[in-house]
């Protein structure tokens, strides 16, 4: 049987990206073509989204949104069937999709998603003529509301799916704003949107939907504990039974070394060797010596305390002390990334460092780099490790959320079994990660080990087909109970 399914995102990865619900949002779409279920993707209309949409039509008017007239547009953009919020008053800015261009968060972010949240709740109940999902699919807080507002509303209503991308993010506002956002008074209780005093997006959307996920199994259990639920443990284990993880994959098609077009030399499992090239690329593209004889770690993140990349730089004496160097990609927080700047300026031709965003630059250090470093203090899932995997370079993370699901350490009943993909340390600190490195460089002298867990790494299944079975069984499971 077919169904259909209303996706509400934030950012849908190529037109907007700030990180992996991007990739996902674009990834599982097509993914769930293939297990019969439509998927129309609602987001905002930011300028690049409005710049893409292929023959948009107005399905959807509203005089006042938050202030402005507001159009919804449906159209096909990126091999997507989208629906655009377009509302130039809260999305037509420069700057990101969350921040201006100083990294400050837009002051009425509130009212910009809650918008988003409103337009998704009423296309969900059939808004736009001809169109009724079976399912509505919010994903992290920005669409949080989108359940509430489903729940508190009038009539027939399709069932919700929240899947939370990463903990940290809440969205959380103040109380007064309750009637502004369009929310009875009875939703400021602790079993609705209340949230500490506040409301929480994400909260709310936890709260309210039908069924609720995140991106993998451990983090699913980590989350239900006090020490990983971040003010949201009770409530996940009190709906520990509509609670489930399940994995992210990458888009194959994107991350396929056989085809990529930004690696000089394009390889695959059969011929790994070719990997020389773009290892020899890299070393130029960040003022590394191209020496093949020296193991090159790579770095893809943003640059935050979550991807524990103060533990990177405590372990920079680690890589050049096993006559490693590094590349690394990556922005965030300024003072890590002074931090890193000065290691690079310490250490010419060792460590080449790139700051900013850069996609070109991402998939050149996934194929050249021989392994990459994830050393997080906690990761949902993380979807580097997994381009990681699909490129040969062997990821070495830390054992949390989504990397302890996804990476099998080279231990020695595992090297023995032959099914090691990584390296994998416990805990998340300097010393643990230093260690590991020193595994990853000396296994990587021994070329014959190295090569054999670059097979399997290479042969890893890390699509969207798997994950798009499990959900699509979700919203089967969710739309005949109801
Ligand atoms: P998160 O979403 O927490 O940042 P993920 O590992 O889930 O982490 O997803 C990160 C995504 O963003 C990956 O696709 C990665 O390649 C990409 N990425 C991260 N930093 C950069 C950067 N500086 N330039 C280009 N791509 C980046």
């Amino acid at each position: 049987m077919t169904l259909s399914a209303l996706s509400v995102a934030s950012e849908v990865y190529p037109l907007v990206k700030t990180g992996g619900l991007a990739d996902v949002a674009g990834a599982l779409p097509p993914a769930l073509a293939g297990e019969g279920i439509a998927v129309h993707t609602l987001v905002p209309g930011y300028p690049a989204v409005l710049a893409a949409l292929q023959s948009p039509e107005v399905v959807h008017r509203n005089e006042d949104l938050f202030g402005g007239p507001a159009r919804l547009l449906a159209g096909r953009a990126a091999g997507l069937d989208l629906f655009a919020l377009d509302a130039p008053h809260l999305f037509d800015r420069p700057g990101g999709p969350y921040t201006d261009a100083q990294g400050r968060d837009w002051p009425d972010n509130a009212q910009r998603f809650a918008a988003l949240c409103r337009i998704a709740a009423a296309v969900a109940r059939g808004a736009v003529g001809g169109y009724a999902p079976d399912v509505l699919h919010a994903h992290d807080w920005q669409a949080g509301l989108a359940p509430a507002f489903l729940h508190y509303g009038e009539g027939p209503r399709p069932g919700s799916v929240m899947t939370v991308h990463n903990l940290a993010f809440q969205g959380q506002v103040p109380a007064h704003l309750l009637a502004e956002l369009g929310l009875p008074p009875r939703a400021l209780a602790i079993d609705g949107v209340e949230y500490y005093g506040s409301i929480g997006y994400l909260k709310a959307g936890l709260q309210l939907a039908d069924r609720i996920t995140t991106v993998s199994p451990s983090y699913a259990e980590e989350v239900r504990t006090p020490e990983g639920g971040m003010g949201l443990d009770g409530l996940l284990r009190a709906r520990a039974a509509v609670f489930s993880g399940i994995l992210n994959g990458i888009d194959e098609a994107t991350w396929n070394p056989a085809t990529d077009p930004h690696l000089p030399a394009r390889f695959d499992a059969r011929r790994p060797a070719r990997r020389a090239a773009d290892k020899r690329a890299l070393q130029e593209r960040l003022g590394l010596a191209t020496d093949a004889s020296t193991p090159l770690f790579g770095v893809v993140s943003r640059l935050t305390w979550q991807k524990g990349m103060d533990l990177l730089v405590a372990a920079l004496p680690a890589v050049l002390g096993h006559g490693g160097q590094l590349a690394l990609l990556g922005s965030g927080d300024a003072s890590l990334e002074r931090g890193l700047l000065d290691a690079a300026a310490a250490h010419p031709g060792r460590i080449g460092v790139q700051l900013g965003y850069d996609e070109a630059l991402a998939h050149l250090i996934q194929g050249g780099c021989d392994a990459l470093l994830v050393p997080s203090r906690f990761e949902p899932c993380g979807l580097t490790q997994l381009c990681a995997l699909r490129y040969g370079a062997l990821p070495v993370v830390s054992r949390v959320g989504g990397l302890a699901d996804t990476v099998i350490d080279a231990n020695e009943a595992a090297l023995e079994a032959g099914v090691a993909t990584g390296f994998v340390f416990s805990p998340p600190g300097p010393a643990p990660l230093q260690a590991a490195i020193g595994r990853a460089a000396a296994l990587w002298r021994e070329g014959e080990q190295w090569a054999r867990l670059q097979r399997n790494a290479m042969s890893a299944d890390v699509g969207w087909t798997r994950p798009a079975r499990r959900y699509a069984a979700l919203y089967r499971g969710l739309s005949s109970s109801r």
